[in-house]
């Protein structure tokens, strides 16, 4: 399953491809160009705006579309799960977090000097973003949204 997330959710975005969902965040405020791209591109489209409920081709269940609603970024997180019955997959090497682009394995070796030196010293799986040259390792950050997703996971 694809998305693609209006801005009015945009933390979504992060959130689903931590789980390693491709997740497109929608940049602009057309309905009519949110509504186009997701048909071209056979994505279910999560937004907080309720015009695009009003569509015919969402209306006919031709486009499949998600009403988001809250501020907590976690919680929308939720309701896309419920709604689609998916898992609290957490996959943190399978897409940059920023451009949503399948990251590529990295040897030790190739990321010396670009890494600080205690992440080099104590990490031995690399991954980098082609598009912006980012590099993704097992931080704390991870570790941390790791628990998150599994908090999340636990809850009714
Ligand atoms: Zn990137």
């Amino acid at each position: 399953m694809k998305f693609l997330v209006d801005m009015n959710v945009g933390k979504l975005a992060r959130l689903l491809r931590m789980m390693g969902y491709d997740a497109l965040l929608f940049q602009g405020h057309d309905d009519g160009a949110l509504v186009k791209r997701a048909l071209a591109e056979g994505r279910v489209v999560l937004t907080k705006d309720g015009q695009v409920f009003q569509r015919r081709v969402v209306r006919l269940g031709r486009l499949k579309a998600l009403r988001i609603e809250g501020e907590d970024p976690f919680l929308q997180l939720r309701q896309v799960v419920e709604a689609f019955r998916l898992k609290y997959d957490y996959r943190p090497f399978s897409l940059c977090l920023e451009c949503n682009v399948p990251l590529e394995p990295r040897a030790k070796e190739e990321v010396r000097g670009l890494v600080p030196p205690f992440v080099y010293e104590s990490q031995e799986e690399f991954h980098q973003c082609p598009a912006c040259k980012r590099l993704y390792w097992r931080g704390t950050h991870w570790q941390h949204m790791g628990r998150v997703l599994r908090g999340l996971e636990g809850k009714p």
